[in-house]
Parts: C-alpha cells; structure tokens; sequence
C-alpha cells in the first residue's frame, strides 16, 4: 500500500492548488497554503503517529487538468485540491470521503449586467480546463463562450482585464479570487448555485488501506474540532474569506467507524 511505501520512504508527496484561494495559493513569502493545505497537514500528522516516526511533507502544485493524472503515474501520493467527487472521474482515481461542499456561481464587474447563467448567450466566461465548471457551463448555457485557462488566477485576470466577461467555478474559489484582488469590491459574485460540488481527497485506485487511512484522519478531525478550528480559521467571521452562508462543512455522521 502507498501507506506503507509513505512510511518507508519518511514522506508524503501532496498534490494542491496554487490558484485556488483559499483552499491553496501561494502566500506573499511564496509558500503553499489555505483550508486545503491544512487538511493535508492533519494526514501528514497521523502518518506520524502510525509510522512511528518523523513524516516529512512535499507540497507540489497540481491544475484541474493534471491531477488525475500526476495521482496515477505516481508523482503525488495523494491531492487535496478542491477536487468534486465524480463517478467519471472514479475511472482514474478514487476518492475519500467528502470533506467539504459547494457549488457552481458566477464572477462578473460590478457593473456588469449579468444576473445569472440566463445572460450569458454570447458572452466569454473563463473557466479552468479539465474541472467540472467547464462542463457545467457549457450544459448550463450552451451559447456562452466559454474560454478554458490552465489556472482559474489567470481566468480572474482576464477578467480584470476584459478579456472575458464573467469566470465560473465553485463559489468559495470565486470568494476566494474576488477577495484577492486589489478591489474586491469591484466585483461580485452572482446568479443562484447551478451545481452541487462535492469534494473529495484523490488518491491512486485500488488501495483501500491508503484511502481508508485518509478517511480515518477527515473522520477525525470532524470529530475532534480540528475540522471546525480549520473551518474558521479559512472562512470564519473576521476573516478575508468569510462565509456567510456555506452550503455545509462536514460533522462526522455517528454511523461512521471510529478506531478503538
Ligand atoms: N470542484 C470543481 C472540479 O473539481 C471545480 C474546481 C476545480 O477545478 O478544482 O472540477
């Protein structure tokens, strides 16, 4: 199992985002952080305890469209990386249990006149290629052009720009964008939830013991408040991310295993 090799080799090797915030990004010394990068540390700590020793970690960048891949040649051990749990995606990798969800909305200007999905007939929306938002939105608005950017940053600048009109994906990550901008109130966040986007952690297929064991440490930290510590220290009140109104944060079902 990847679990054991992990243990051998004194590393775990994680896939996150860089253009993600603020489940990853880089902060302003260059290094990786956000909620995604905190549920990473959690499984790097219980990889600790059950190796037995010092886990260190190596944090590499990965895209919606790589990191399937990156998963199944083996360069990541596993991705933490606003990742939607699909069934299509289930034919490359497999997925943990949900640890978090949203759902598909709209970033425009302020003063743009788009309300919704319904205005978006021949206007340029930037998404991320490879993600479930394009998909989306081509099903959603089929006479959209929608314009496919490696990282949703690089979406977020063409619009700033005017190179498109609105950017879509998943609406913590427009929050996120919205928030890292110069004047987040130059730009809104529009239109009601098209789709329902829940997370997953991907690891390689077929090792039940390495997936159980990131399920044991999301199960744990829904258990012991570190979920909800990480939670509030990404989008609590008083910070630059604050969500008022999640679609929901994971709380450990009583029916889930426990370890005794
Ligand atoms: N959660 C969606 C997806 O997995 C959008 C965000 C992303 O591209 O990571 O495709």
């Amino acid at each position: 199992s990847q679990r054991d090799d992990i243990c051998s080799r004194g590393k775990l090797v994680a896939g996150v985002k860089y253009d993600a915030p603020p489940f990853g990004y880089l902060d302003d010394a260059g290094n990786p952080v956000g909620f995604d990068v905190d549920i990473v540390k959690e499984v790097q700590k219980d990889l600790s305890t059950f190796c037995k020793k010092t886990i260190g970690l190596e944090l590499k960048q990965v895209v919606s469209k790589n990191r399937q891949e990156f998963i199944q040649n083996g360069s990541i051990d596993m991705a933490a990386a606003t990742t939607t749990a699909t069934f299509a995606r289930m034919d490359s990798v497999d997925f943990s249990n949900i640890y978090f969800v949203d759902g598909q909305r709209l970033l425009v200007k302020s003063d743009s006149s788009i309300k919704s999905v319904k205005d978006l007939a021949g206007k340029k929306v930037g998404t991320a290629q490879g993600s479930t938002s394009e998909t989306n939105i081509k099903a959603a608005s089929p006479k959209a052009l929608v314009q496919s950017f490696a990282q949703y940053t690089d979406a977020f600048v063409a619009l700033q720009q005017g190179r498109v009109d609105a950017v879509t994906t998943d609406s913590t990550i427009l929050l996120g964008l919205r928030a890292s901008a110069e004047k987040p109130a130059d730009y809104k966040i529009v239109g009601a939830f098209f789709s329902s986007e829940p997370y997953g952690i991907i690891v390689k297929q077929d090792d039940s013991k390495w997936r159980n064991f990131v399920n044991e440490t999301l199960s744990r930290v829904g258990s012991d408040g570190t979920y909800k510590k990480i939670f509030s220290k990404w989008f609590g009140k008083g910070t630059k991310y604050v969500l008022t109104d999640p679609k929901s944060q994971i709380t450990v079902p009583a029916q889930y295993p426990v370890r005794r």
